[in-house]
């Protein structure tokens, strides 16, 4: 039967005493219940994404509610035809979320201020505001809004040391941040105003609640939102689809992520099937040629076929 599961997406910040002992019982529980996916959990929050059936995701959400602390956290939930994990994992971390700062931020005492789908929307079309992007590089290529700024990171953790660099672009603007489901931007946010940014923004809800909102449904989102599980990515624009996402290889339209067969590298590159195929699913010839590339393993490939392959990607890459 289809669509009878879902995904929830889901964070508070709100001190949690003994974090490490109720992340073990916390495990226990969504095992309990069948649930799988991933949450963390701190001294100053929880962060969450699970799938389940819609018996299993509703116990949870009860269960939660009737907890003080988490009664009015805001579950996003998506319809699945399928757990969205392999295994339940909760971890207790120092932080739900890392930025590199000298001194943590509270977003309970500090943050940006709360723009709705609609207010994010208007606000971003204003001359005298910049949008950016509070993700990583990778969720930034797949996807993003309209004219959004990609801060020129690899992860989301470097952003303040960026922002410091690059502060004078940014003086006297309006300054909306976003991020999946708003987690990250709460803290980033926060910080933004500590650094003396004055008039800061965030998208509430995230991404995620953005494309789901009956009004502006998704517009001036270009692309696909990159999610951290299995479905790897979720639609945001409901009224039109602009593809942003280029091929690494031929930087032709694609939205398709793999993994870098190079278990050292490991990298996600967006690729084609076919040249996934041709270019042995290596993101540099030094990943190509790595004696565990994991596509050579997966199709057996010979010393000679692998070797044909390699001519016929340098005849390739000459010729270009
Ligand atoms: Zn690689």
């Amino acid at each position: 039967m289809s669509n009878s599961y879902r995904v929830l997406l889901y964070y508070k910040y709100v001190s949690i005493d003994h974090a490490e002992d109720f992340t073990q019982e916390h495990l226990e529980f969504c095992k309990g219940l069948g649930l799988k996916g991933r949450i963390l959990i701190a001294d100053e929050g929880i962060n969450g994404t699970v799938s389940g059936t819609i018996e299993q995701t509703d116990k949870y959400m009860e269960a939660m509610k009737e907890d003080p602390r988490f009664k009015d956290m805001v579950f996003k939930i998506d319809e699945a035809d399928q757990h969205a994990f392999k295994k339940m994992h909760v971890r207790y971390r120092k932080e739900v979320v890392t930025l590199r700062l000298d001194e943590d931020i509270n977003p309970n005492e500090i943050t940006g201020d709360y723009l709705s789908p609609k207010e994010f929307y208007e606000e971003m079309q204003s001359p005298d505001t910049v949008v950016i992007d509070a993700r990583n590089d990778y969720e930034y290529d797949l996807g993003h809004f309209k004219g959004a700024i990609r801060p020129d990171i690899h992860s989301f953790r470097e952003l303040p040391q960026w922002i410091r660099e690059n502060k004078e672009k940014f003086q006297n603007k309006k300054v909306l941040t976003y991020c999946t489901g708003g987690i990250r931007c709460e803290k980033f946010s926060g910080w933004l105003k500590k650094e003396g940014f004055e008039d800061v923004g965030q998208l509430h809800g995230g991404i995620v609640s953005y494309g789901k909102d009956p009004e502006v449904k998704g517009q001036l989102w270009n692309g696909k939102c990159y999610v951290f599980d299995e479905r790897i990515s979720v639609p945001v624009n409901q009224v039109e689809h602009v593809v942003v996402g280029k091929d690494h290889f031929t930087n032709e339209p694609c939205e398709r992520y793999v993994n870098c067969a190079n278990p050292e590298c490991n990298k996600q590159i967006l690729c084609s099937e076919e040249n996934e195929h041709f270019f042995l699913r290596g993101c540099t010839h030094e990943c190509r040629t790595h004696p565990r590339n994991r596509y050579v393993e997966e199709q057996n490939l010979t010393e000679e076929q692998v070797q044909e392959k390699l001519d016929k990607i340098e005849e390739h890459l000459s010729v270009k």
